[in-house]
């Protein structure tokens, strides 16, 4: 289950995932992480899976769909993963790759090298102090704040491709004026062609809330004051998931990264001609689990 959906996305279209990153191994224990609590934190780079078996998976299912970006968007980090350079040089070969990183680790020059051979990057920036930082995504005990930001100060100025950043605001925690001051001077440092605000909009693995919609403009003006190009991601995606022609395996796999709603899932099934006793049986065999949300149903892998 290394290549997955294609799968919508707000910011990629059409989106062929990959998770090149066993469950929940990550830099990070973000407290609004989507795919649950941390299980590993790690900071070392290491093979998880071999390249053949990430280049083949994935060549697969493109010869099968269509899509706008081969995204490295796992249910961890992926630029933990050591053959990461290699691995986006060869699917370069079938469409434009874009990775979804939370840029811990792109003071490792070896890790911006990689990630230079991408066509689109986003890189978490969710803090611009170190006590905030570590209160909304809890990184490892070896990470220094001052470092990841040299990192990705660094990044930015080398990449050539579409550089993007992602904020996920939280309510009592990243929100106040101080910090989103802090955030937007720093945006304003890296200058990505979009930087996206997010709020929680999927069952998060701690208990945050979206902070009130002023936070959220005032982000808004404080990041355009600043000349920086902002938009706003406070709603769910709409298209269609591709759970491919096996249905359980392909809700699982994207279920593992992507919790779907309800209405997406069904819609999902319905539009390959699959009833639901698919998902009912992935329920009873433990391997599905229901999460309710700000009253919206959503399915994830257990
Ligand atoms: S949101 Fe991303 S960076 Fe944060 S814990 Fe989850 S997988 Fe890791």
């Amino acid at each position: 289950m290394i290549a997955f959906g294609p799968v919508p996305s707000r910011r990629l279209g059409k989106s062929l995932g990959v998770n090149n990153i066993p469950r929940k191994v990550c830099s990070y224990d973000c407290v609004y992480c989507q795919v649950g609590k941390t299980r590993q934190l790690a900071v070392k780079r290491r093979e998880f899976f071999k390249v053949e078996k990430i280049v083949e998976e994935v060549s697969k299912k493109a010869k099968r769909s269509e899509f706008d970006y081969i995204s490295f968007v796992p249910d961890g980090e992926p630029t933990l993963d050591v053959n990461l350079g290699e691995e986006i040089g060869r699917l370069k070969t079938l469409g434009r790759v874009a990775v979804i990183t939370n840029a811990s680790l792109l003071w490792m020059e070896e890790v911006r090298r990689d990630l230079l051979k991408a066509d689109w990057v986003s890189l978490k920036v969710d803090a611009a102090s170190d006590e905030v930082w570590r209160r909304v995504n809890r990184p490892h005990g070896d990470l220094i704040f001052k470092k990841v930001v040299e990192g990705i100060l660094d990044f930015s100025k080398e990449f050539e491709g579409t550089l993007t950043t992602e904020t996920m605001l939280t309510l009592g925690i990243n929100d106040s004026e101080d910090e989103l001051e802090r955030i937007a001077d720093l945006l304003a440092q890296i200058s990505p062609k979009v930087a996206y605000i997010s709020v929680p909009i999927r069952p998060p693995a701690y208990d945050v809330k979206p902070p009130p919609e002023r936070a959220i403009d005032k982000a808004y003006i404080l990041l355009s004051s600043k000349g920086v190009d902002v938009e706003i991601l406070s709603r769910p995606e709409s298209g269609l998931f591709d759970v491919g022609d096996d249905p359980k395996e392909g809700i699982l796999s994207i279920t593992a990264v992507h919790p779907m709603r309800e209405s997406d899932l069904e819609r999902a099934l319905r539009e390959k001609g699959i009833d639901l006793s698919v998902v009912r049986e992935l329920l009873s065999e433990g391997r599905l689990e229901i999460i309710e949300y700000r009253g919206v149903k959503f399915y994830r892998k257990r």
